[in-house]
């Protein structure tokens, strides 16, 4: 199964992302996570995104295709992908799109974790406590929440007319958040 997780920043995406993917015996891939990962390693790529990272600016497309060749190949292969964090812009959905069509792994459903800005801002700013930089300043929070709405948001457009979207609204708690997702998924999917 191949399945797209979209969804502002604090949206659940993380949290849903592998409970979904275990459903689904597909492989969760987030592009934050391998980001975060890079950061923590001190590779070269780890120095190159680390800014954008910490001021949430979406790190340049180019290096986001890069970070994902191997892992969502991998992932294709063998039960799918659950993909969490991309695409982030139209350029991204777009280039996607067309490669994975060529290659035969376009993604069967988009689902689209549906929350208001002011459940967003108020679960950054709790995720902080926890250690994520991007989540500790209010300035930082409002930019990625900007960005979502200016670059993130149209793809709900793009995946609508190509029949893909599956809106979920992701206000409840994080298993009524999975057994609504997993409702709505299963009309198109059949589970594992
Ligand atoms: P996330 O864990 O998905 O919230 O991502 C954390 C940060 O990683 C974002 O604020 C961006 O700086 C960067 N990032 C993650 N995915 C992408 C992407 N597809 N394109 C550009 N930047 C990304």
């Amino acid at each position: 199964m191949r399945i797209i997780l979209l969804g502002a920043p604090g949206s659940g995406k993380g949290t849903q992302g592998p409970i979904l993917a275990r459903h689904f015996g597909a492989t969760h891939v987030s592009t934050g996570e391998l980001l975060r990962h890079e950061i923590a390693g001190g590779t070269e790529l780890g120095q190159l995104v680390r800014s954008y990272v910490q001021a949430g600016e979406l790190v340049p497309d180019e290096i986001i295709f890069e970070l994902l060749r191997v892992p969502i190949t991998a992932a294709a292969a063998s039960g799918g992908y659950v993909l969490d964090g991309f695409p982030r812009n139209l350029l991204q959905a777009e280039e996607a799109y067309a490669r994975a069509e060529l290659a035969g792994v376009n993604a069967d459903a988009v689902v689209n974790l549906a929350v208001p800005d002011d459940i967003v801002r108020e679960r950054l700013g709790g995720r902080a406590a926890f250690g994520r930089a991007d989540d500790s300043d209010p300035d930082v929070i409002e930019r990625r929440l900007r960005i979502y709405h200016s670059a993130t948001e149209p793809l709900l457009d793009f995946y609508g007319s190509r029949g893909l979207l599956v809106t979920v609204k992701a206000t409840g708690s994080p298993d009524e958040v999975t057994a609504a997702a997993i409702a709505a998924l299963s009309d198109r999917l059949p589970a594992h």
